[in-house]
C-alpha cells in the first residue's frame, strides 16, 4: 500500500513518523560511539581507550579480523557520522546538522538528520492538525497520496474482473472518482461545503488541499473546522463506499452526509468547550456558524 520508508519519515514529508527499529536502535547506539570520538572519561571510554584504540583516534583505526560483531557495529556507525563530526582548534566537538549548523550532539538531532528524508509537502497540517480524529486522518493520509485500494488500482491485479463503482454505478472507481467526481460523493461534499464559512472551494481533493491548506489550522475556528470538515467526508464517504462493495450495506446522500456532520459538529463542540474558557471569542464565532444568539449559552 505505502512503502515502509515512506511510513517512517516525518509526517511534514508524507509519512507517519514512525522510527523503524533497526535505524533507530543504531542511533540510540551513537549515543556511546559520539562519547568515544569526544573522549569523555568514564569507565566505558577508559576500557575502550586501553583495549580497542591502544592510544590512537578512534576516527582514523580501521577494522581488524578479530574485532566483535558489537566492535564492528562501532565503527559502521563511525563511518556514517563522519560528515557531522567537527572539531574546534580547542577541541570541542560539535555535531554538524543537515543544514550545515554547529549544535551540540542529541540523538534526536542525529536521527533527524541522518534518517530518510524527503522534501515537506504542503498537506500535512490539513491532514494532521491538532483535533484531527486519527482514523479520519489515516484515511485522508491515504487518499492524498493515491493509496487506498480503489477498482482503478485492483484491476491491475484482477484484470478479467468488472469493476463498477459501488456509489454511483457508472464506471469503475479511482480517486479522483471518489473524490468527488462521482455523482453520489459529490453530493456529500456539497452537503460538507454548507456547513463551511469559506465559500468557492473546489470539487476535487487535490485542489480542496490546496484551498484549505492557504489558512494556517492555528486557533481559528474556521480553518480548524474545513479541516476536520474534509477529513470526515473523505473518511465517510470510503466507509459509505466499502460497506456497499464488501457487506451490500447502502446508506443514502442524506445520511452519509449527516455521519460527517454529526461527527464535524461534535468535534467542534468538544474543542469549543475545552477552549471557551481560554479564547471567549470562540464563543463568538460557534454562535455566527450554528447561528446561536446567545454565546453565554455555550
Ligand atoms: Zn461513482
Amino acid at each position: 500500500m505505502v512503502a515502509w520508508k515512506m511510513i517512517c519519515r516525518p509526517k511534514k514529508q508524507r509519512g507517519l513518523s514512525l522510527r523503524p527499529l533497526k535505524e533507530w536502535n543504531d542511533v540510540l547506539l551513537m549515543k556511546q560511539v559520539w562519547k568515544i570520538i569526544s573522549q569523555k572519561e568514564s569507565n566505558w571510554w577508559n576500557w575502550v581507550n586501553v583495549v580497542k584504540l591502544k592510544g590512537r583516534d578512534v576516527m582514523d583505526i580501521g577494522q581488524e579480523a578479530n574485532d566483535s560483531r558489537g566492535w564492528r557495529q562501532i565503527l559502521r556507525l563511525r563511518d556514517a557520522m563522519k560528515t557531522h563530526v567537527h572539531k574546534d582548534n580547542d577541541g570541542t566537538l560539535w555535531w554538524v546538522t543537515g543544514e550545515n549548523k554547529l549544535k551540540p550532539y542529541s540523538t534526536g538531532q542525529a536521527w533527524k538528520d541522518l534518517r530518510s528524508n524527503a522534501a515537506n509537502v504542503g498537506w500535512c497540517d490539513v491532514i494532521w492538525f491538532p483535533q484531527y480524529t486519527p482514523k479520519h486522518a489515516f484515511i485522508c493520509w491515504l487518499a492524498v497520496q493515491q493509496r487506498l485500494a480503489t477498482q482503478d488500482r485492483l484491476k491491475i491485479w484482477y484484470p478479467n474482473e468488472v469493476f463498477i463503482c459501488s456509489l454511483c454505478g457508472k464506471q469503475e472507481d479511482s480517486h479522483s472518482h471518489l473524490f468527488f467526481k462521482c455523482d453520489f460523493s459529490c453530493q456529500v461534499w456539497e452537503n460538507t461545503k454548507k456547513m463551511l464559512v469559506y465559500k468557492g472551494l473546489h470539487n476535487e481533493l487535490g485542489l480542496i488541499i490546496k484551498d484549505i491548506a492557504r489558512y494556517p489550522a492555528g486557533k481559528d475556528i474556521r480553518n480548524i473546522l474545513n479541516r476536520i470538515a474534509i477529513t470526515a467526508t473523505v473518511y465517510y464517504v470510503w466507509m459509505e463506499r466499502n460497506k456497499r462493495q464488501f457487506m451490500k450495506m447502502k446508506k443514502s446522500v442524506d445520511a452519509v452526509s449527516q455521519e460527517v456532520v454529526i461527527c464535524s459538529d461534535l468535534r467542534t463542540k468538544i474543542m469549543l468547550h475545552m477552549t471557551c474558557a481560554d479564547v471567549p471569542s470562540f464563543s463568538i464565532l460557534y454562535c455566527e456558524l450554528y447561528a446561536i444568539g446567545d454565546a453565554s449559552l455555550l
